[in-house]
C-alpha cells in the first residue's frame, strides 16, 4: 500500500526533480516560472506533466510543435516512483521516517543528474542535505542517533579530503595546491596533522589559529601539502607504536573528525561569500576528486553514520569501476556512485559492517 502510494508520490516529486536538476545549476527558480517546451517556447498544460504517462501518450513529442522531448524526464520521473515505492516496501510504516528517507532519495536522484550533465554538486543540495539529516538525527533519532549523525558527517568529509588530498600529491608529484584564502584545503591538511598527534580538538585550533593568521596579515599563508600529510601520516604512525596518549585507531579517528569539521565549515563560507559560482571547480587543477565530493561524502556520513559510510564508499568505487568499464567514458563523474552507494547503504550498510567486522573477528 505504503509502495503504491510511494510510486504515484515519487513520479510527481520525479517531475518536479527535472525541474530542479534543469535550472538549479543555471541559478534560475525552480518554481518560477511555469514550464514551457524548450523548442516552441509553448506553456506546458497539466496534461503535458502527468509523470511518465505523458511522454508514453504523446510518443515522446511535444504536443504543440512536436519537437522530441528526451526520454531523461520520465527515466527521472520513473526512477524517482520506483524508489520511492522500494522505500515504502522495505519500511512500510507511515511515519516521519518514510519521509525522511523519500527526502534523502529525492536530494540523490538531483544531486546525481545534475553531477551527469555539469560535473557539479551543488552547495545548495549538498548543505541542506546534511542539515536535513543532522536534523533528523537531533529530533527523531534517524536513521542514527545525533553523536553517529555529527560524527559520521564530519568523519566521512575528512575521509573523502585525506583521499583526495593524497591523490593530489601523487598527481602532482608532490606540488602545492593553490592555497585558499582565509581558508582553503591546507587548513584542513594542518587539521589533520595537529589532530593525529594531539587529538581533534588541537587540530581545529590549530587550522583555526592559520585562518585568523591570514586575515590579520591580509594574504594566504604557505603551508606545503607534502608538510602537514606526512606530519598526520607520521602521527598515526607514532601512535601505532605506542608513543603518543592516542592509539592508532584513536589517531585516525580524530585526524578524520578534525580534517572533516575543517573542511565543511571551509566549504559552508565558500558557498555563502556572494558571487563565487555555485559549486565551480577549477578546470585547470588535477583534482582526482571535486570538493563536491567532500561535501556530499559529509551529507552521507550525517544519514549513515561512519560505519556505513565507508560501505557506501566501496560500493561507489565498486559500481564506478563496473560501469566505468561498460560506458568506457573518460571523464566519469563520481557523485552518481557516492549516490548509489548512499542509497544501498542507508538499508544494508549497518548490517555488512557488522558482518564484515565479525569477519576479522572485531565484534
Ligand atoms: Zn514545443
Amino acid at each position: 500500500m505504503l509502495a503504491l502510494f510511494g510510486f504515484v508520490l515519487g513520479a510527481v516529486i520525479g517531475s518536479f526533480l527535472n525541474v530542479v536538476i534543469y535550472r538549479l545549476p543555471k541559478g534560475e527558480s525552480v518554481v518560477h516560472p511555469p514550464s514551457r517546451c524548450p523548442a516552441c517556447g509553448h506553456r506546458l498544460g497539466a496534461v503535458d506533466m502527468v509523470p511518465v504517462l505523458s511522454w508514453i501518450v504523446f510518443r515522446g513529442r511535444c504536443r504543440y510543435c512536436g519537437a522530441p522531448v528526451s526520454a531523461r524526464y520520465p527515466l527521472v520521473e520513473g526512477l524517482t516512483g520506483v524508489l520511492f515505492a522500494l522505500a515504502g516496501w522495505l519500511h512500510p510504516q507511515p511515519d516521519v521516517e518514510i519521509v525522511l528517507i523519500w527526502a534523502f532519495t529525492a536530494l540523490l536522484i538531483a544531486l546525481s543528474f545534475i553531477d551527469i550533465d555539469h560535473y557539479i554538486l551543488p552547495d545548495s543540495l549538498n548543505f541542506s542535505g546534511l542539515a536535513l539529516g543532522l536534523l533528523g538525527s537531533a529530533l527523531w533519532g534517524f536513521p542514527v542517533d545525533w553523536q553517529a549523525a555529527w560524527q559520521g558527517a564530519f568523519a566521512a568529509a575528512g575521509l573523502l579530503a585525506l583521499i583526495g588530498g593524497f591523490a593530489n600529491l601523487a598527481l602532482r608529484r608532490g606540488a602545492n595546491g593553490t592555497p585558499g584564502f582565509p581558508v582553503g584545503l591546507e587548513h584542513v591538511y594542518l587539521a589533520a596533522a595537529v589532530a593525529a598527534w594531539a587529538g581533534w580538538g588541537w587540530g581545529l585550533a590549530a587550522a583555526a589559529v592559520l585562518v585568523v593568521a591570514n586575515l590579520l596579515l591580509g594574504r594566504a599563508l604557505p603551508l606545503h601539502d607534502a608538510l602537514t600529510l606526512g606530519a598526520a601520516l607520521l602521527g598515526v604512525m607514532a601512535a601505532s607504536y605506542g608513543s603518543l596518549p592516542l592509539n592508532a585507531i584513536e589517531s585516525v579517528w580524530n585526524l578524520l573528525l578534525a580534517s572533516g569539521a575543517v573542511a565543511l565549515a571551509g566549504g559552508l563560507y565558500w558557498a555563502l561569500l556572494p558571487g563565487d559560482n555555485e559549486g565551480e571547480e577549477d578546470e585547470d587543477d588535477p583534482v582526482a576528486m571535486g570538493f563536491g565530493d567532500v561535501k556530499l561524502a559529509g551529507m552521507l556520513g550525517a544519514w549513515l553514520g561512519f560505519g556505513p559510510f565507508v560501505v557506501a564508499l566501496a560500493v561507489a568505487v565498486f559500481a564506478g569501476a563496473i560501469l566505468g568499464l561498460l560506458l568506457r567514458r573518460r571523464k566519469l563523474p563520481f557523485g552518481p556512485y557516492l549516490a548509489i552507494g548512499g542509497w544501498v547503504a542507508l538499508w544494508w550498510g549497518a548490517d555488512l559492517m557488522q558482518r564484515y567486522l565479525a569477519y576479522l573477528g572485531l565484534s
